[in-house]
């Protein structure tokens, strides 16, 4: 028969198994986006649904801009909701709040929301342009309010990166006829975002004392589309587990709304920055577009 005291230590076992559960959704920003120099949007789409697929990742999110909605568009929104994935909005024309002002920004909010929720899998989250929640306490918390009052709640990441960098560079070396070493490319995507991932739960293990569910930040672009499969792969092999962004909001960070005006770096480094740290440690040094220039021209990727 199980002693007391055994049992207590399975139960404390069990317990740090669980407190270090690495769990982490992926989410893809600023769909549909629009032809690549690789894709086209629509084979784009075909081949992130496939290899999730293929995967056995049932569930991740596409922020979507309704302004760039056209016929192959909202096909490409429909096939993502019925493959099972989830339709969320990220503002109708991605404005920068300190350009339009708060109405123009809760206006475009629910442009985006009148187009985007007829499509399956649609959820009330929303994902703010550039993550930039406001600049002063009182259109952060007017934006805040707004979104309450649609049912929303903030589609946060935990993980910023520089995804959208390294596609414009690769975009870059496609369109200027560079010989491109993919096997090259392909490490330092998956470095990038990997060093984005240890940096932010660095933080969480030392602000939360547990690792949250993380939320990552990617782009629906080509560099998402070639290497999602390695993604995912190599995330696994490092034990971290896939969840869908449907559990990563159940997280009690979710409930979490930050008292800061640093909300840039997604919700676990505005809550350490509610905790006192200073912000300059809250930016890991990849997050950075002259460093990632400079490192892809000193590994020679395009030449
Ligand atoms: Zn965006």
């Amino acid at each position: 028969m199980i002693s007391a005291k055994n049992l207590l230590t399975c139960l404390l076992l069990f317990q740090s198994l669980f407190n270090f559960a690495q769990e982490i959704a992926l989410t893809f920003d600023d769909a549909p986006r629009s032809d690549g120099g690789l894709y086209t949007g629509l084979k784009r789409s075909e081949i992130l649904i496939k290899k999730l697929e293929q995967y056995n990742v049932p569930q991740v999110a596409f922020f979507a801009n309704s302004g760039k909605l056209d016929a192959v568009g909202e096909l490409r929104l429909k096939m993502y909701g019925q493959a099972g994935h989830i339709i969320a909005n990220h503002s109708h024309t991605h404005p920068h709040i300190h350009d339009v002002g708060v109405e123009n920004f809760i206006d475009d909010i629910k442009e985006a929301h009148q187009a985007l929720n007829q499509f399956p899998g649609f959820r009330p989250w929303f994902r703010f342009p550039f993550l930039e929640e406001g600049r002063d306490e009182n259109t952060r918390d007017q934006i805040r309010s707004a979104l309450d009052d649609m049912g929303y709640i903030n589609g946060y990441v935990t993980v910023d990166n520089y995804d959208y960098y390294l596609e414009f560079l690769y975009q870059q070396a496609l369109k200027e006829n560079k010989k491109i070493n993919y096997d090259l490319l392909q490490e330092l995507y998956i470095e990038h975002l990997w060093e984005s991932i240890q940096f932010y739960q660095k933080i969480a293990l030392k602000t939360l004392g547990r690792s949250p569910k993380h939320v990552l930040l990617l782009h629906e672009n080509d560099l998402a589309a070639l290497f999602l499969d390695d993604l995912i792969s190599f995330l696994r092999g490092e034990g971290w587990l896939i969840i869908s962004p449907e559990e990563a909001y159940k997280d009690p960070i979710a409930q979490h709304i930050p008292k800061v005006l640093m909300n840039g770096q997604g919700r676990v480094a505005a809550i350490a920055k509610e905790k006192g740290m200073a912000g300059k440690d809250l930016v890991q040094k990849s997050e950075d577009e002259q460093y990632l220039k400079d490192y892809f021209i000193k590994k020679k990727v395009f030449r």
